[in-house]
């Protein structure tokens, strides 16, 4: 049973020595395995992370004993100053209280992250548009944080609650046995050779999550045929920045976050032929499409455009305030160098978020096209949300990993999250099209909404809960 990591300097010893998530230690393996865990959670990804935080943080649940298990050695997220990750996601309100409530958010804000005041949502068919933001801009509707930084935070957080949460890094789970009618508990099999066992499995370990697959339930699947091509790019002039950007092409959306003054982060949903030429352009090349895809004109219809003049008329007679003011979105000036990446795009759903001494979180239960900046939030609501069923259980002094407090959990949130999905996939597939009945229908449907501001203000409600 190889439980080591090879240690082969001094200097390599010391270094191990102080960071007590690395490796398992030989004494710390038998103490391990003879431990009955109360919380196992596999996967220490953003959303596996954030579940230790959760649990590890909550009152009603100090007498627990919680163990994070994560394949990736990496223990350090060193932020360079004067350089952006290209990967990073759009966290909305909900999850800043989540995150505050466990003290992960000062660390973020200390770190850095980007205020989004306002949301601005046009496309390339006919000049609709929607604008969302807060009331009088009372609060944010978003923020947006570099992956890296979300995991630092995470992990200093874990740092600090060493006296409730274990963690393990370098490990895989390679098998797991669920509860039968001899035992209620889960045995867990690492690829160092340790054997776990806990009374609730948490399954936080992503789109090809093991768990879920042992768990043999039924998982609804597609691939869109689309990449997001990530990047950080460079704006001609520095501005406030302060506006979240989304256009829909035909091709797939295209989305600029705000990063500091004068640098925005793109997410670009394109075919997968498109996105290998994308990826291949030189620099300049590639700059020049991403500000065609921003500025180009040539696919309006001239049709659903006098439709929507009258449109738009009628409702500034009706209400002279509503329609939003039209802001042009910023041109850019150039890709940071090597900061272009892609990854395919799909949808998953997993009928069943629970079994006996078992739970889903994250993209293990539910994946969605990022247009709507959702997946991971999503994932953050499961965190919330199973932390609490959780807490009932206990206090009502039943077992942790007790299947009905368990599908309190699977109920609550599947009520959330399908409707999410479904209306994600749906707004993919409408503004594929370029038939004008339906550019004209959504053309419609979008000016008529933006001069509807107590709904738009329930559509962010809802995409923040
Ligand atoms: C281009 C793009 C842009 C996106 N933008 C946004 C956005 O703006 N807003 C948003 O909310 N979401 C966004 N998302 C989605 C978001 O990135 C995912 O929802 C999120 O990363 C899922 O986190 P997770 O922790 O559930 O899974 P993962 O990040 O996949 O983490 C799973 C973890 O489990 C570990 N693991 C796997 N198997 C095992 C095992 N057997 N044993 C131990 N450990 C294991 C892995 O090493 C990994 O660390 C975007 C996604 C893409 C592709």
């Amino acid at each position: 049973m190889n439980i080591f990591r090879p240690i082969k300097t001094l200097k390599n010893f010391f270094e191990l020595s102080s960071k007590r998530l690395l490796c398992v230690r030989a004494e710390n393996a038998q103490k391990l395995e003879e431990t009955i865990w109360d919380v196992v959670i596999s996967g220490g990804g953003m959303v596996g992370c954030s579940m230790a935080c959760s649990l590890g943080s909550s009152e009603i649940l100090s007498e627990k004993k919680i163990l994070l298990l994560e394949t990736s050695e990496k223990t350090q997220y060193n932020i360079d100053p004067s350089k952006y990750s290209n990967r990073v996601c759009a966290l909305n309100p909900n999850t800043r209280n989540l995150f505050s409530g466990f003290h992960a958010w000062d660390k973020i804000c200390n770190t850095r992250m980007k205020e989004v005041r306002k949301l601005m949502v046009w496309e390339s068919c006919s000049d609709a548009r929607i604008s969302f933001e807060h009331a009088g801009m009372m609060d944010n509707v978003a923020y947006i944080v570099e992956n890296d930084v979300i995991l630092k935070a995470l992990y200093e957080r874990l740092d600090e609650l060493t006296a409730r949460v274990e963690v393990i890094k370098g490990s895989k789970a390679v098998d797991y046995v669920f509860p039968t009618e001899d035992t209620d508990l889960v045995n867990i099999q690492t690829d160092k050779g340790l054997t776990l066992k806990t009374r609730l499995l948490i399954g936080a370990d992503g789109i090809h999550s093991l768990v879920r697959k042992k768990m043999k339930v039924k998982y609804v699947s597609w691939n869109y045929d689309q990449k997001g091509i990530v990047a950080t790019l460079k704006l001609s002039e520095p501005t406030e920045n302060i506006v979240a950007w989304q256009r829909f092409l035909p091709t797939g959306p295209i989305a600029l976050l705000p990063l500091t003054d004068d640098l925005c982060s793109l997410v670009w949903t394109v075919s997968l032929p498109m996105c290998d030429k994308l990826l291949n352009m030189s620099e300049e090349e590639f700059v020049d499409a991403l500000n065609s895809a921003l500025w180009d004109e040539s696919s309006k219809n001239p049709l659903v455009e006098s439709a929507l003049s009258t449109v738009k008329n009628v409702l500034s007679t009706i209400t002279p305030s509503a329609e939003s003011v039209r802001q042009l979105p910023p041109s850019i000036l150039s890709v940071e160098p090597k900061s272009r990446g892609a990854f395919p795009l799909g949808l998953g759903h997993s009928t069943e978020y629970v079994a006996q001494g078992v739970a889903l979180v994250g993209d293990s239960a539910h994946r969605v096209h990022p247009l709507a900046g959702q997946g991971v939030n999503l994932g953050f609501g499961d965190v919330q949300c199973l932390t609490e069923c959780l807490e009932t259980a206990v206090y009502n002094g039943n077992g942790i990993g007790h299947l009905n407090s368990l599908l309190d959990y699977e109920v609550k949130r599947q009520r959330h999250v399908v409707p999410a999905m479904f209306a994600i996939d749906s707004l993919n597939r409408l503004y594929k099209t370029e038939f004008t009945p339906f550019v004209l229908m959504r053309g419609l449907g979008l000016t008529v909404l933006d001069a509807l501001s107590p709904i738009k203000e329930k559509i962010i409600h809802q995409a923040s809960a």
